[in-house]
């Protein structure tokens, strides 16, 4: 399944400001909003749609609905920054949220949060996470929705590292993954670089 790097001019130039160390969490977070509705553009390019015909105040039109039900899974917490622009794009969406965070000894992903119950309302699942760094959360992620019954999954992040996308698409082949950048490489600590730093905690100011 592919990996859709954007080559949008405003993607790359929204992802060098939110690169910069000097960008505070009150400018980080609504190029996080921008950065998020701009790939999800992208990634909701195969949605279907269906015909229905309304009355406009001057004629019977024919309109176009969406006939799939998406459903967005972020992962705690840097994964809240994209949901609240996901949602204004997707008001109607399955929201499930995901607590999985990454042992920073073990670098391996620990899974604290779910609400997976009942049966998966949406047709696709988009995982939010702004970094796929070694790949495991969003492993797990993909993981714990295909367990539940979420028949087709996506990812959708802002930088990737080359260890993580070839964790990620080992794991889950048939996953569709939307990046605005693969960065180099993965230092000691599972930090991307270049990268942006710690996603979180530029967000939340932590
Ligand atoms: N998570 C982050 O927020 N940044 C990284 O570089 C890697 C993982």
């Amino acid at each position: 399944m592919p990996l859709h790097v954007s080559g949008h001019p405003l993607v790359q130039h929204k992802l060098g400001l939110l690169r910069r160390r000097d960008t505070p969490p009150w400018t980080f977070r609504p190029l996080t909003r921008e950065l998020t509705l701009l790939l999800l553009y992208e990634a909701t390019a195969d949605l279907s749609l269906w015909t229905e015909r309304v009355e406009t105040p001057l004629e019977v039109a024919e309109v176009s609905v969406l006939s799939q039900r998406v459903g967005l899974a972020p992962i705690l917490r840097a994964g809240l920054g994209m949901l609240e622009a996901a949602l204004e794009l997707l008001p109607t969406a399955d929201v499930r949220h995901l607590g999985i965070y990454r042992d920073h000894v073990t670098l391996l992903p620990v899974e604290y949060y779910s609400r997976l119950q009942g049966m998966p309302a949406a047709d696709v699942y988009l995982v939010l996470d702004p970094m796929l760094a070694t790949g495991q959360s969003a492993v797990a992620a993909v993981d714990m929705l295909k367990r539940w019954g979420a028949s087709r999954v996506k990812f959708v992040g802002v930088i990737g590292a080359p260890e993580g996308i070839d964790v990620l698409r080992r794991a889950h082949p048939d996953l569709e993954i939307y990046l605005a950048a693969q960065d180099r490489q993965l230092n000691e600590k599972g930090y991307i670089l270049p990268g942006l730093g710690d996603a979180g905690d530029r967000q939340f100011r932590t």
